[in-house]
């Protein structure tokens, strides 16, 4: 039996690659005008750089990830998402001596075991920026409108941005402990990793999305009525840096996020075509993580998009301009004059391909049908000795002599058609 590719994993191949690479290409162009600079770390790392980094108590760590024995018995993970990585990056290369604030992105696969359905894979791909050394509201909110930027210049619509805050060390465990006496008077209807929760991490409940867990949380109190003196300013000028940048956002109470890293700003963009796995893109401050991976007091922001969901978003819409490929029919054995006009061709910009296996007229023309080309070009012998060759549109089945000395000139007419 043949073998197949691994469950939750997939191909992604044309046409359906070219708006990724589009996309990829768009992205890293606006990134480096907002001065980031790209990082690729390893796609695995050692095991603790995520337990650590993300928590013992999310899903990720708890259930999701890869890990496994290497030949030396070592615990090695793949990355289940990149902040971690980037981190343990960051304190290794002392990059905090290296600038005052480190603008950083990365674009690339991430492993989870997560149980497949639509938008949900096994082996997925994020884009993510985190930026370092800054505890400034400004940071957030152009971080935040940096993404939005992009996706905007994708042509995406219905797009929302939902923000709230987390609080920081000052005023979460008194958030924390109101949650507490909350849900516990509610525990009979929560579900029973609720109940679980409630006890190590209560702010978690309210990301369930058991129906039960909904109810209660629905009636909770909210953290906004907790948040210290300092939270409170932070969001306050997170939310007029915004409106400055036009970047319109709604306050949701609710929100928290999987990972226990964030302090102060969370956010999600969610994309209103999407359904049940709606969020395209999610993050925001984690002002404690460097320095509990071991390194200097540094705080941080950053979100990751995950690049699968982005591209359901985006559908048929196609982000590249359909560029037409010539197929050079060399009819017979005369090779060296079709690829000498690939080559004219190819130098010129065009994209070009000799049809080296067309035995004859017919074969190739069935080729170039079954590749849905459009544009032919007959280089066969008698042609090289005119000096000219035949330009055949497959869409309107005409063809014309064209001189080889003006093949640049008219290859541009043709496809200005
Ligand atoms: P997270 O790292 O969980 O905050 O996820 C950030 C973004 O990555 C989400 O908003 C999703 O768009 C995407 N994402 C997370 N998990 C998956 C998955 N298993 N398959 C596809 N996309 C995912």
């Amino acid at each position: 039996m043949a073998i197949k590719a691994v469950k939750g994993t997939r191909d992604i191949l044309a046409p359906e690659i070219r708006n990724w690479t589009e996309y990829e290409e768009r992205a890293r162009k606006l990134f480096r005008r907002y001065g980031f600079e790209e990082i690729r770390t390893p796609i695995f790392e050692y095991t603790e750089v995520f337990s650590r980094g993300i928590g013992e108590d999310t899903d990720i760590v708890h259930k999701e990830m890869y890990t496994f024995a290497d030949r030396k018995g070592r615990s090695i993970t793949l990355r289940p998402e990149n902040t971690a990585s980037v981190v343990r990056s960051y304190i290794e290369h002392r990059m905090d001596l290296q600038a005052r604030v480190k603008r950083l992105f990365y674009i690339g696969p991430m492993f989870r075991y997560e149980r497949p359905q639509k938008g949900r894979y096994r082996q997925f791909y994020q884009t993510g920026a985190e930026v370092f050394g800054s505890s400034s509201p400004l940071v957030d909110a152009d971080t935040i409108e940096m993404v939005v930027r992009l996706l905007r210049e994708l042509g995406l619509t219905g797009l929302r941005v939902d923000i709230n805050s987390v609080g920081c060390k000052e005023c979460r465990p008194d958030y924390r402990a109101a949650l507490q006496g909350y849900l516990s008077g509610h525990r009979e209807a929560l579900c029973e990793d609720c109940r679980r929760r409630m006890e190590t991490n209560p702010l978690r409940v309210l990301d369930c999305k058991v129906q039960g867990c909904r109810t209660v949380v629905a009636d909770a109190p909210s953290i906004q009525d907790h948040l210290c003196g300092g939270c409170r300013s932070h969001q306050e000028q997170v939310f007029h840096f915004l409106d400055m940048l036009g970047v319109s956002y709604r306050l949701s109470t609710g929100l928290v996020r999987g990972l226990d890293y964030y302090t102060r700003t969370v956010f999600e963009v969610i994309s209103e075509g999407l359904g049940a796995q709606n969020a395209i893109l999610g993050g925001g401050r984690y002002d404690n993580l460097v320095k509990e991976l071991g390194g200097p007091d540094v705080p941080a922001f950053g979100w990751a998009l995950g690049m699968d969901r982005l591209m359901m978003v985006l559908g048929d819409r196609k982000l590249y301009d359909e560029e037409a490929t010539f197929y050079v029919l060399p009819v017979g054995n005369e090779l060296t004059y079709a690829v000498e006009t690939a080559a004219a061709l190819k130098n010129g910009g065009y994209h070009a391909v000799v049809l080296a296996e067309a035995v004859s007229l017919k074969s190739g023309l069935k080729q170039v049908n079954r590749a849905g080309g459009r544009f032919v070009l007959l280089a066969g012998e008698s042609e090289k000795e005119k000096e000219i060759l035949i330009l055949r549109d497959m869409k309107n089945s005409t063809q014309r002599e064209i001189f080889a000395r003006n093949l640049q000139k008219e290859i541009k007419n043709e496809i200005a058609k």
